[in-house]
């Protein structure tokens, strides 16, 4: 059962209701969740729910009807997010684990490690114990290839995945693999599940080859009962009638679990076709159908990998799904996850979060607009929520001004929408305020929502708030409705709270779905934005000291140029001569210089950082009042 506590519970009655579940023979877990604390008790004995709800500090307890319990989604509404070392597997995130099937030699491993690294990979794979279908064919190494595994992992900065094949395995695999992976043919090796279960380290689960999607729950209840916290399902493909694949994969079981678990889903296309020509095509379509990540199997020279070469992509294959996939993301409201230290988020971030005083490891990042903002949805989909305090600002000056004084540590604006061009005012704010850099970028796709009063439907609406670029994003909606009177307002999550505490009959509001729930709104009608290609790009801004990125792969700079004929083209000329790749030049108006004109710049850098100084140094001289608005990771491999 759940137990759902009041909010305001005391701790002595919390300690009440736990042991009054334990004398009754019930286990129980506390689950900290967004919007409520829970118990989950889980266990043989039977009881009364009654008797638990008459309980101080009681709010509601609600029986849990699956065969599976602390995996199901009654027990957890939120998101599970895995944690693997500093990794968060879920949640809008897409984690891209690969590596050899086998761990063969160590410069294999090394080399496999360090070239699908470079493409986006955030964990490597390699079986050290190999369940082979044929006792004749290749073992693995054992612990001498869990040795190579771990180094390879320590070398390039990733968490390291392998197969636990047997109980008498644990010991040694501890020392070195960070999640431990239970194979398809031992889904229902109870002892081995309550083995594993009690380590207490990151579990990544593969479906049975003949498993009901229920079986695979009840295994993964199993590994969760004896211990496990952070369990990963991985999806492989089944055995059907089906002889052309190695298996069938069961893309339905994406949406199916999570529709029944809280645990986060991975794919492995590489076991699921067995053929390298078929696993990009089912990467995509995984993604495509909410996988939280991938698990793909990658050799530098696959024709003499010792077990499943003809399912192993080349190098450069992994490379060109991992654009692919990168390209996709923003299309189902996801990001490519991303090791820390090439971050997405800054360097930067690990200092300033140990030396925050109150939470360690929280940052505070402003946004402009309120609750349910397009802008709060940039910030989490940029930083990863379990470590962000998202502060409301009502202006883009205020974001700018909290990250100058240090009130937050970054600020996030929208900088430039797919269809109605760049946010000026942003830019400008660039320029008003020189201490701050960009260091990052994030894209995420606008989907407009009609939301209405509280209890009511479509038909009542007759007037409609929002901001007048959503209004006019949802014309070819709102045509279908000419009677109702369009209003502009300042903001699109502020029309909503505007509706929803004017209370007035027949008020509505276009904004994104999130923002229904803060304000207690009714979602009406879902995707009503006219063009579904709208995506609107945003900034996270630093102040400078706090500005060092690694790797940055793009840069904004901003200039004037005198006023010659050919001074643009010849600063233009520059870049291109030292192969600097242009991926937007757009001109705004000086200030008190009516006529006259600076340029906004993005570009790509070049491979070394040398190169990009040299150039930077002939723009520097060629134009006028050179500014690098910073340096930052791409959002999308748009680069
Ligand atoms: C593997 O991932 O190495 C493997 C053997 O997969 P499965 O258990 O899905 O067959
Ligand atoms: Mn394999």
């Amino acid at each position: 059962m759940v137990v759902v506590l009041n909010r305001s519970i005391r701790t002595d009655d919390k300690e009440r209701i736990r042991e009054f579940l334990q004398t009754r023979g019930f286990k129980v877990r506390e689950i900290v969740g967004e919007e409520e604390t829970i118990f989950g008790a889980v266990g043989h004995a039977s009881i009364d729910l009654r008797e638990v709800e008459v309980l101080a500090g009681v709010e509601r307890v609600i029986p849990i009807t699956k065969p599976y319990k602390l995996a199901s989604r009654e027990m957890k509404r939120d998101d599970t997010l895995v944690r693997v070392a500093q990794l968060r597997v879920g949640g809008g995130r897409i984690a891209v684990i690969a590596g050899p099937c086998s761990v063969e030699s160590r410069e294999q491993v090394m080399e496999t490690a360090s070239a699908v690294r470079e493409s986006g990979a955030v964990m490597l794979r390699g079986g050290a114990f190999k369940p082979r279908t044929s006792p004749y064919a290749f073992q693995g190494l054992g612990e001498e290839g869990l040795r190579y595994l771990k180094e390879a992992g320590e070398a390039t900065g990733m968490p390291v995945v392998s197969e636990i094949m047997a109980t008498d395995q644990v010991e040694v695999m501890r020392d070195y693999v960070d999640v431990l992976q239970i194979g398809a043919r031992n889904m229902q090796n109870f002892d081995l599940l309550k083995r594993v279960g009690a380590e207490t380290r990151p579990v990544m689960l593969k479906r049975g080859i003949a498993a009901t999607i229920e079986e695979w729950l009840m295994a993964a209840e199993y590994l969760l009962a004896h211990g496990a916290e952070d369990v990963i399902l991985c999806e492989r493909g089944i055995r059907t009638f089906e002889p052309y694949t190695r298996n069938s994969l069961d893309i339905s079981s994406i949406p199916v679990v999570k529709k029944l678990s809280h645990l986060p889903i991975i794919v492995d296309p590489s076991h699921a076709t067995g053929l390298r020509e078929q696993v990009p095509p089912v990467a995509l379509a995984a993604v495509a159908a909410g996988a939280d990540g991938l698990m793909v199997e990658v050799h530098p020279r696959p024709e003499q990998a010792l077990s499943d070469g003809p399912q192993t992509l080349f190098p450069q294959q992994f490379e060109r799904l991992m654009r692919d996939i990168e390209a996709m993301s923003p299309v189902v409201e996801k990001e490519l996850l991303q090791l820390p230290h090439t971050a997405q988020r800054p360097a930067a971030v690990a200092a300033k979060g140990a030396s925050a005083p109150a939470e360690a490891g929280a940052l505070e990042v402003a946004f402009q607009g309120q609750r349910g903002a397009y802008s709060e949805m940039a910030l989490s989909r940029y930083f990863q929520h379990d470590e962000v305090v998202p502060r409301p600002s009502s202006t883009f000056r205020n974001v700018f001004q909290a990250v100058l004084d240090g009130t937050v540590q970054y600020g996030i604006v929208p900088i430039e929408n797919s269809l109605t061009g760049s946010v000026h005012e942003n830019y400008d704010l660039f320029l008003q305020f020189p201490d701050l850099r960009i260091v990052g970028e994030s894209m995420i796709r606008i989907r407009h929502s009609l939301i209405g009063q509280p209890g009511s439907t479509i038909g009542d609406v007759r007037r409609v708030y929002s901001h007048p670029q959503a209004l006019a994003q949802c014309s070819r909606f709102l045509e279908n409705y000419p009677d109702w009177q369009q209003i502009p307002f300042y903001d699109t999550a502020g029309s909503v709270e505007h509706i929803v505490t004017d209370g007035q009959p027949g008020d509505a509001a276009i904004a994104n779905v999130d923002a229904a729930h803060p304000y207690g709104a009714e979602v009406l009608q879902e995707d009503i934005e006219t063009n579904p290609q709208n995506y609107t790009r945003f900034f996270v801004l630093a102040r400078q000291e706090d500005a060092t990125v690694e790797a940055p792969q793009k840069a904004s700079v901003v200039f004037s140029t005198p006023d010659t004929p050919g001074a643009l083209s010849k600063c233009m000329q520059l870049l291109s001569e030292r192969s600097v790749n242009m991926k937007k030049l757009e001109s705004r108006p000086i200030p008190g210089k009516p006529w006259h004109y600076m340029f906004y710049l993005d570009m790509e850098l070049p491979p070394d950082m040398e190169t990009f100084d040299a150039a930077l140094e002939d723009l520097d001289r060629e134009s006028e009042g050179l500014r690098v608005l910073g340096t930052y990771r791409a959002s999308t491999r748009t680069v």
